[in-house]
């Protein structure tokens, strides 16, 4: 039998296959980004694709998941940015 990987959600804390979450990388650059394709490099966090789990995400979870202090103008981006993605392919607009 295939394993499938199972990733944590940050925001509800449920175990669930990592396909079926959102990953956000924060890049070695140091920037934090959304990446659907989940083949970005950096360390991960994963939530998933819906508005309460977002809603319930808290910095200091993400903090420790990327091992650093995500700033709080920081956080807010990345909350814009999961609301922006899920309201995308809420569309049904896969690229
Ligand atoms: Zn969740």
């Amino acid at each position: 039998m295939k394993k499938v990987p199972i990733r944590m959600c940050t925001g509800c804390k449920e175990r669930k296959e990592k396909k079926a979450l959102i990953r956000i990388v924060k890049t070695t650059q140091g920037n934090i980004e959304i990446d659907p394709t989940g083949k970005k490099s950096g360390r991960g966090a994963y939530v998933c694709p819906r508005i309460e789990c977002i809603e319930s995400l808290k910095r200091k979870d993400l903090s420790l998941a990327f091992k650093v202090n995500i700033e709080e103008e920081e956080f807010f981006t990345l909350k814009e940015l999961l609301f922006a993605y899920l309201e995308n392919s809420s569309k049904g607009g896969s690229r």
